[in-house]
């Protein structure tokens, strides 16, 4: 059997990268650019893995990647990534969720916490030398405790942020999904209701749901303005869920009160854009999951993945697994022999 292959895109520790040399050949990318592309697209021709972040892979990529069997991405979203055309040539998604649920619900409540007390605003004018007087009314900020939250996307990470919220908070808690959780109900007293009456009743709406064709511009300036003037918008989820023109007028125009954005449509944010100038808007640079020790997680959750895949039982966390033309191969041996053995999916709520 030739050797096997695999490419990896982003800076991964010597600790992963010695992992991965023990099952395969590797070639390590750090970035892509105009001088690497070609050398990149000649490791992915003979890949049999690629294992990253932001992989921005297309079609005619894949073409160009004939034995490449699994593609494992160091992060629970896989928007950026053509799934349909992965299917069709059975090449196997596998992704991380579960290590960065509880790091990205601490994101969304920084965010949840700088826009109802206006930390960066107030902070900044302190550092620019602007408090030159007690602060009086015009500065005062919306409470966090009691207010209530609005998950929209209750999976994972808006769990996580529910259960900072009501037990840490005392918010009363509604959420928006496909479908209803009664455990969430029972441990957090949380109530399942429509979108519309989501955006109507809350005083602070998180966006945590996937990116795909239904969510795509979910919050357009008519879900919007359905939002109390007071209430804030915090989105950790993808920017195009988002219509980012709707949003900027719904600011300037006060029809919501304050924005809290850790994604945006295009990453990095232009400096141009008039939301990274606005006082109730505050912006981070998608860092969700960004700490040491969950991207370190992610990383060897991403790596166990592959190995997995390649090299051993299959993978801990898959997208299509059952799309794998390897799993459909081994299936057809098992189901000769075997009961069929559990395999989990997200590919239809993720
Ligand atoms: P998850 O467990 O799959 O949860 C997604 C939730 O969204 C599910 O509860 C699902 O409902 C719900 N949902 C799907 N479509 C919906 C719709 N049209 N309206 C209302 N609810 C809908 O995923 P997760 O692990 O929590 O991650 C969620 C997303 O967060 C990821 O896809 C990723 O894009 C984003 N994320 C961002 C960062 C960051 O750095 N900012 C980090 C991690 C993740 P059902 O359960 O009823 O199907």
């Amino acid at each position: 059997m030739a050797e096997r292959r695999i490419v990896t895109l982003r800076r991964l520790d010597e600790a992963q990268l010695s992992r991965l040399r023990q099952i395969a050949v590797v070639d390590a990318f750090e970035d892509l650019n105009e001088t690497n592309q070609a050398q990149f697209m000649e490791a992915l021709s003979r890949a049999h893995g690629l294992v990253g972040g932001k992989l921005e892979l297309d079609e005619v990529m894949l073409d160009k990647a004939p034995s490449l069997e699994v593609v494992s991405t160091i992060s629970v979203g896989y928007d950026h990534l053509p799934l349909a055309a992965m299917n069709e040539r059975g090449i196997l998604l596998c992704n991380t969720p579960d290590v960065l649920t509880e790091t990205t619900a601490d994101t969304a409540f920084a965010l949840i916490m700088a826009t109802q007390r206006r930390l960066v605003e107030l902070s900044t004018m302190v550092r620019e030398g602007r408090w030159t007087a007690h602060v009086d009314r015009e500065h005062f900020g919306s409470d966090v405790h009691g207010k209530t939250l609005g998950i929209v996307g209750a999976g994972r990470i808006g769990a996580a942020i529910a259960r900072r919220g009501a037990l840490g908070f005392g918010m009363p808690i509604l959420y928006a999904a496909n479908s209803a959780k009664p455990e969430l109900e029972a441990e957090l007293g949380a109530r399942h209701c429509s979108l519309d009456e989501l955006l109507s009743r809350a005083d602070i709406v998180c966006l945590v749901v996937p990116y795909n064709a239904d969510t795509h511009h979910l919050m357009d300036a008519g879900a919007l303005a359905r939002m109390k003037p007071n209430a804030a918008l915090i989105n950790v989820a993808r920017g195009k869920v988002v219509d980012e023109s709707a949003l900027v007028e719904a600011l300037e125009r006060g029809v919501i009160r304050a924005a809290g954005l850790d994604v945006f449509a295009e990453e990095p944010l232009p400096a141009t854009t008039p939301l990274a100038a606005m006082d109730n808007v505050v912006v981070l640079p998608h860092i969700g999951s960004a700490t040491h020790e969950t991207r370190d997680a992610m990383a060897r959750r991403a790596v166990d993945n592959i190995i997995g895949a390649l090299a051993g039982e299959g993978p801990i966390s898959a997208v299509n697994e059952h799309r794998w033309r390897h799993y459909q191969q081994n299936q057809h041996q098992q189901d000769q022999h075997q009961p069929h053995r559990y395999h989990r999916s997200t590919e239809d709520n993720a």
